[in-house]
């Protein structure tokens, strides 16, 4: 199995951020073009992994080596799309 251990990191880190953001909203529209802004932003990180104890014990690592570019994607996504929610019709 291939798997980008970043989609786990902002996953992770989103979840971490949602609390400072009260106002945000974060329905499953707004969460998911956040997740997909934060990694277009990130490159992948491709992991080849059979188990999911190595999957994660591999993405906890990658994320302390990596914290500061992905808090930044992530902040970056959440303040674009506060201001372009798509539920709304933003984007179009
Ligand atoms: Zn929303």
């Amino acid at each position: 199995m291939i798997v980008n251990v970043n989609e786990q990191i902002v996953d992770n880190v989103l979840k971490d951020k949602k609390v400072i953001y009260p106002d945000v909203c974060f329905c499953d529209t707004c969460t998911d073009d956040m997740k997909a802004l934060a990694l277009n932003k990130l490159h992948p990180k491709y992991v080849s992994t059979t188990k999911g104890e190595l999957f994660s014990r591999t993405a906890n690592i990658m994320q302390q080596q990596n914290k500061t570019d992905t808090d930044i994607a992530v902040i970056q996504a959440i303040e674009y799309v506060s201001q372009h929610p798509r539920h709304k019709g933003g984007w179009n």
